[in-house]
């Protein structure tokens, strides 16, 4: 599934997913991360199914992971 993300344009290491909540809604969303350092990319992805299916990992596997 991380193999799938992309990598981080400054310094090309591979992205790490954080799941993080949005303030007001308190929906869950992914947010890649750059794993060396996070100010050289952050974003965010709300597509649903994707985040869906993050949250389904997060239940079956080691939640330390993810840096929550
Ligand atoms: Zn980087």
């Amino acid at each position: 599934m991380t193999n799938e993300m992309p990598r981080c344009p400054i310094c090309n290491d591979s992205l790490s997913v954080r799941l993080a909540y949005g303030r007001k809604s308190g929906k869950p969303f992914v947010m890649p991360i750059c794993a060396r350092d996070g100010r050289h990319f952050r974003g965010f992805i709300n597509h649903r199914p994707y985040v869906e299916e993050i949250l389904e990992y997060l239940e079956t596997h080691d939640k330390r992971e993810f840096g929550r």
